[in-house]
């Protein structure tokens, strides 16, 4: 194990500030290819977060919320540029906190200047609206105003671009921000406030508080924040629900997902097979939109299984700083034996393991935390394997007769975040993504994102929308304003006639 004095020490970062934290705490940050500490991170407490909270109450009264739209149009234009420039950089360094190879981590950090870039030109164009009345001597107009003070709370999987899905559009509606990024992977983000200052973002707009669970329990029990919005588990998402509840705090969440990926027997077979397998083994499969469950119709049954095989076989585990490698490490420790359990609950469950199955070890891989690529075939979709979400790169592929089983099976879960279909018949295009009851669905391709569209999911993979124009709306609250322009004096206790 190196030497923990000699790694680079992160503080909290409040009001333009480092700061240490009030316990004094610091923990380390593993880098699951090494197997080594590389940073460490400190634990703020309900104190922390109660200043950070402050503080970005006290920017958005005095400064921020007097601010114009082009204003923040222009430094989150600047903030793009910043971290496009900065892409490789940062890529490296989240690919060294969570595992996720580089060539992922360098194009989401490119995708982050788009999401920038996207709500900065939204900035400046968030007008209300003038409602007529019945009435000619009065004027009503509804406005569109920041709600304030938003807590944001992230997984470690994706901590830039879970980041930015929110921090864009709270930032182009004109709130501050206080930012709780994950345990295991909280360098980036607390890199990304040199990139804040360095836009020109006024102390205080953008805070962080690190720590585990409990500083994420303090900012969704805290008093003072408008909203949070949390990327995270269901269980961490229900814990934040209600705390928040308790201070009437509306929350977003985005959560886990055990999506259907249906290919249908008159698919383009090729494509349809690369993209489930990109579906599920990119991002070491720890992504929550990933394509678990593989529903294929019988007559294509065993050419699609056989077809993954083959691939899955030749996948390139290694470094994941490494350009060529194509799958990178479980992200950290927990999250490895989690996934190791479960494959191991779904050979005792029945399933039968096609390939992978275990620990990959070899060469460099022995250091690290690998998982071979796994996939189990003739999953029912009552088995745990189907039901329940592993966040790894584990495949389990169901069979299905036709269009009606594939739909009940797709539906038959209590996650909707995601599906995909490959059919080439347009009518079932439709009929299709009509009945799945998903956030969202893809057709002849997957995993596919746009800082356009808006990103959700419905049952328990959590409520309220990002990106798009719908990510926007919800860091903005409405405003009606009626003016009375009448020179009629009003007795509001006379009888009407
Ligand atoms: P997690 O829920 O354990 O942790 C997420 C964050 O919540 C961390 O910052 C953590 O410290 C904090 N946290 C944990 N318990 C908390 C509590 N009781 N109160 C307040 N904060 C708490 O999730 P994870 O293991 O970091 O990430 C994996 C999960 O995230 C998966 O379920 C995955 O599907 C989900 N995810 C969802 C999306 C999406 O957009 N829908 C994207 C990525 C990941």
């Amino acid at each position: 194990m190196g030497n923990i004095d000699t790694l680079p020490s992160y503080e909290l970062y409040i009001g333009g500030q480092s700061v240490a934290p009030r316990s004094g705490e610091h923990f380390p940050s593993y880098n699951p290819f090494t197997g080594q500490p590389w940073a460490m991170i400190s634990q703020a407490d309900a104190d922390d977060v109660a200043q950070a909270i402050d503080t970005a109450r006290k920017t958005f009264d005095t400064t921020w919320k007097s601010t114009t739209g082009y204003e923040r149009a222009k430094l989150l234009f600047r903030l793009a540029d910043i971290v496009e420039a900065s892409a490789e950089r940062m890529g490296r360094l989240e690919t060294t906190d969570n595992g996720k190879i580089i060539r992922e981590t360098t194009s989401q950090m490119v995708f982050l200047a788009r999401m920038f870039r996207f709500y900065g030109g939204y900035a400046d164009k968030i007008w209300g609206k003038v409602i007529p009345l019945d009435r000619t001597d009065v004027f009503d107009y509804a406005s569109m105003e920041p709600l304030g003070v938003i807590g944001i709370i992230t997984a470690w999987n994706s901590p830039m671009a879970l980041l930015g899905n929110k921090l864009a559009a709270a930032l182009a509606a004109g709130n501050c921000v206080v930012v709780k990024p994950s345990e295991h992977a909280s360098v980036t983000t607390l890199e990304f406030c040199r990139f804040i200052e360095q836009a020109g973002f006024p102390p205080g707009v953008f805070n962080v508080v690190t720590g585990d669970a409990r500083t994420g329990q303090a900012l969704a029990s805290a008093e003072g924040l408008d909203k949070i919005s949390f990327t995270g588990s269901g269980v961490a998402g229900r814990a934040i629900a209600s705390a928040a509840g308790h201070t009437l705090t509306p929350v977003i969440l985005e959560l886990g997902g055990k999506s259907p990926n249906i290919i249908f027997a008159d698919a383009d077979l090729n494509k349809a097979i690369v993209g489930a397998f990109a579906g599920i083994f990119s991002a070491t499969g720890q992504t929550c939109v990933a394509g678990s469950r593989l529903l294929v119709q019988r007559p294509i049954y065993e050419q699609v299984v056989s077809g993954l095989a083959a691939r899955a076989g030749k996948v390139r585990l290694g470094n994941p700083l490494d350009q060529s490698t194509e799958m990178g490490t479980a992200a950290n420790q927990p999250q490895f034996d989690r996934i190791m359990g479960f494959i191991e609950s779904a050979k005792s469950e029945g399933a039968t393991l096609v390939t992978g199955g275990g620990r990959a070890t070899g060469g460099e891989l022995d250091q690290g935390l690998f998982v071979q690529p796994t996939i189990f075939q003739d999953v029912r979709n009552e088995m745990k394997l189907a039901q329940e979400e592993i966040f790894g790169p584990v495949l389990a592929v169901i069979p299905f007769d036709t269009e009606e089983e594939a739909i009940a099976i797709g539906n038959d879960t209590k996650f909707g975040l995601a599906s995909g279909i490959w059919t080439k018949d347009i009518n079932r295009m439709h009929r299709v993504s009509r009945a799945l009851r998903t956030g969202m669905v893809w057709v002849n391709t997957y995993r596919a994102v746009a800082a356009q569209i808006p990103f959700g999911g419905v049952k328990d993979s959590g409520y309220g929308r990002e990106r798009g124009h719908e990510g926007l709306l919800e860091f903005l609250t409405t405003k009606n304003v009626m003016i009375n322009f009448s020179d009629v004096e009003r007795d509001p206790f006379a009888i009407q006639t």
